[in-house]
């Protein structure tokens, strides 16, 4: 999908996007996933990674907002999990105070269990960044009220797992092996559930967060045009009262 409209926000370059279509869509298909790939709320499946930087569409949809919504500064204390390239060299730019965290991958700062952070003291961070991990995690409400203890008051998050906001959505089930039974029923060999958006609000909000959705209209419908982000998308932001 190539277009004169298309510039990335992360390299800041003329560029086009790859599509998933052909690939996940066709996984998908091939293991029974009953939704489509126009079902999930935030995946820009037509036009996913930028061909000069790499960056994925919900890279570009975090740097929309942290440009446009945080005064991230060269003391603001930033975990990552996970980190995506781009994302991670942005954000090590901006800020003196930046930790990359996994579980599992190599070449990050602090090798972290997102459901037991015993390395961190509460209320460290300013900002986190946890991006596609809920949907990985044994226990995500646990998760969830880690992050909630390791962030200052006053402190945010962008917090998002693949959603698709439809009733009835939400399954999940830690004792499936079958890597085909989890691609029909989550999505992805190595997830263990699907989201429905009401039950993410839900579990947010339990876990002590107040949360604050942004798309098209606070991040710009032009900025979206230009990224190859579909309308559809919202991003989370999850914030620490102070
Ligand atoms: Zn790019």
């Amino acid at each position: 999908m190539e277009s004169i409209l298309y510039k990335c926000t992360m390299c800041g370059k003329k560029t086009s996007y790859s599509s998933l279509e052909k690939d996940l869509g066709k996984i998908l298909k091939e293991n029974g996933f009953p939704y489509e790939l126009s079902d999930f709320e935030t995946l820009s499946y037509k036009s996913y990674n930028c061909a000069q930087c790499g960056a994925a569409d919900r890279d570009r949809l975090y740097k929309l907002y942290i440009d446009k919504y945080e005064n991230i500064g060269t003391d603001t204390k930033i975990l990552d999990f996970a980190p995506s390239r781009q994302l991670e060299e942005y954000l090590r730019a901006k800020s003196k105070n930046y930790r990359s965290a996994d579980l599992l991958i190599d070449g990050v700062d602090d090798k972290v269990d997102i459901t037991n952070m015993h390395n961190y003291k509460d209320k460290t961070f300013d900002f986190f960044v946890c991006s596609h991990i809920l949907e990985h995690v044994d226990d995500d409400s646990k998760a969830m009220s880690e992050l909630y203890r390791i962030l200052k008051p006053g402190g945010k998050g962008i917090l998002m797992t693949p959603i698709i906001d439809r009733d009835g959505v939400q399954d999940e089930d830690l004792t499936v092996a079958d890597i085909s039974e989890r691609i029909r029923r989550f999505a992805q060999d190595d997830h263990v559930r699907l989201y429905e958006k009401a039950v993410f609000l839900d579990r947010v909000k339990k876990a002590g967060f107040q949360i604050h959705e942004y798309g098209f209209w606070n991040l710009g419908p032009i900025s979206f045009i230009r990224n190859g982000i579909r309308f559809k998308s919202r991003l989370y932001v999850v914030s620490r009262e102070s």
